[in-house]
């Protein structure tokens, strides 16, 4: 199935994965295995697959889920988003960009624009779409054939569809291709690039082994050898999904798990000397800078005692959408620790004064650049690591310093070493 063009190539995966946030090291050697099994994950968790099929049997029978309710707008229903995204599109509407973005790192939030793309046009009555670029060399057809309804409140749509990837023979037109496709039928073009149309087929590819033969919708006649599939609405990934994807827990470059740490700086592990010097051009700066230093580990809380018990912080950070945050909220406890995106990976932890400093009440503001936590630091628990702290503080309103997270409320900060450059968040 698929022509040649379509197949995914590591590379492809690789930017695939970037442009949804899980970014693995440059010169990754990850088996093709593994990094296919990081993919499916990656675009599970944001289709959400196992919240919206909770309590179903895969393979799925949609012939038994109850239809659409079509005077309910789908583009609404199938809208995701989170802060940071609403932020750029206001960014993006401020400067009037016309077209849609072909950069590959927007590749991930152009899908989800495509999707967007079906829902609105099914909300009018169409259902057959072309995924095409300028060239034309391969494009793909696609049919909704049926919108199911799973879950409530909210409901989410399922788009079933038939779909096919086409090579255009060389003597005919896209236009005349489809002509004789698809007659008179109005067709909606779409223009994607072609890692784009890639990433889709992966989705579609995922979801048609789900899918179980006793739903057999009604095909046309041109659609005999068109594959079936089902779309979910797709959102950003939530800090779980980004927590568990990024977090390599073997070799930095080849995720084998049988490692030893760099001897110099103690924050990256490697499976031998390949690897390492694979990985050089990267990690020289920060090993240079973090050489020698002393490692000393740090106890958190969630709460400062200045903030009054019942009070509860919550902080949205960029990358949960609204409907992630909403749970929270909810469920928010402060004796749970916060959620561990990094794995055992180092990471920048920046440090700021909190205003209020009288004397053991002393306590400092901790936070990674991601804002997947925000917590605090106590005198008063740490006096000796805190002293530490306070001196590379002093005279500054804040630090950034190297960390690593090695418990539910602790971290192993090196304090003797600054970064190489002081970032900027
Ligand atoms: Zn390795
Ligand atoms: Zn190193």
């Amino acid at each position: 199935m698929g022509s040649e063009a379509s197949d995914i190539d590591r590379e492809d995966a690789l930017t695939i994965l970037a442009s949804m946030g899980v970014k693995l090291p440059k010169g990754t050697k990850i088996p093709a295995v593994d990094l296919d099994k990081r993919l499916v994950q990656a675009l599970d968790g944001a289709q959400q697959f196992s919240d919206v099929v909770a309590g179903l049997k895969v393979p799925l029978n949609p012939s038994k889920w109850p239809k659409w309710d079509s005077s309910k707008p789908l583009l609404e229903a199938v809208s995701r988003g989170n802060p940071a995204e609403a932020f750029a599109n206001a960014m993006n509407k401020a400067h009037r960009r016309p077209e849609p973005s072909t950069a590959k790192e927007d590749t991930f939030v152009e899908v989800r624009q495509i999707l967007l793309g079906f829902s609105a046009h099914c909300d009018q009555g169409h259902k057959t779409f072309v995924l095409r670029d300028s060239r034309e060399e391969w494009v793909v057809v696609v049919r909704i054939v049926d919108i199911f309804s799973l879950g409530e409140e909210p409901e989410v749509p399922v788009f079933s569809l038939l779909y096919r990837v086409i090579t255009l023979p060389s003597n005919t037109t896209l236009q005349d291709y489809l002509g004789a496709l698809f007659g008179m039928t109005a067709v909606v073009s779409i223009s994607t690039t072609e890692l784009e149309r890639k990433c889709i087929l992966k989705l579609f590819a995922m979801n048609s082994k789900r899918i179980s033969p006793e739903y057999k919708p009604r095909r046309e006649k041109t659609e005999s050898s068109h594959r079936l599939s089902f779309v979910l609405p797709l959102g950003p990934l939530g800090m779980r999904d980004l927590g568990k994807l990024n977090n390599s827990p073997g070799c930095e470059i080849c995720g084998k798990r049988d490692t030893s740490k760099c001897t110099q700086c103690l924050t990256v592990s490697y499976c031998g000397k390949d690897c390492q010097r694979a990985d050089w051009q990267e990690h020289k700066k920060r090993c240079r800078s973090l050489k020698g230093g002393t490692w000393h580990t740090m106890t958190f809380s969630r709460t400062s005692e200045l903030t009054a018990p019942s009070v509860y912080r919550v902080i949205i950070n960029r990358y949960d959408s609204l409907h992630d945050a909403k749970q929270r909220i909810e469920k928010e406890d402060l004796n749970v620790p916060p959620p561990n995106i990094h794995g055992d990976k180092a990471f920048l932890l920046k440090f700021q004064i909190s205003l209020n400093q009288f004397g053991d009440d002393t306590a400092m503001l901790l936070y990674d650049r991601q804002k997947s936590f925000q917590v605090y630091w106590r005198k008063r628990e740490d006096r000796e690591v805190f002293a530490e702290g306070e001196k590379a503080i002093t005279g500054k309103v804040r630090i950034y310093r190297w960390a690593r997270r090695v418990g539910d409320f602790q971290f192993s900060v090196c304090f003797d070493r600054a970064p190489e450059k002081d970032p900027v968040w």
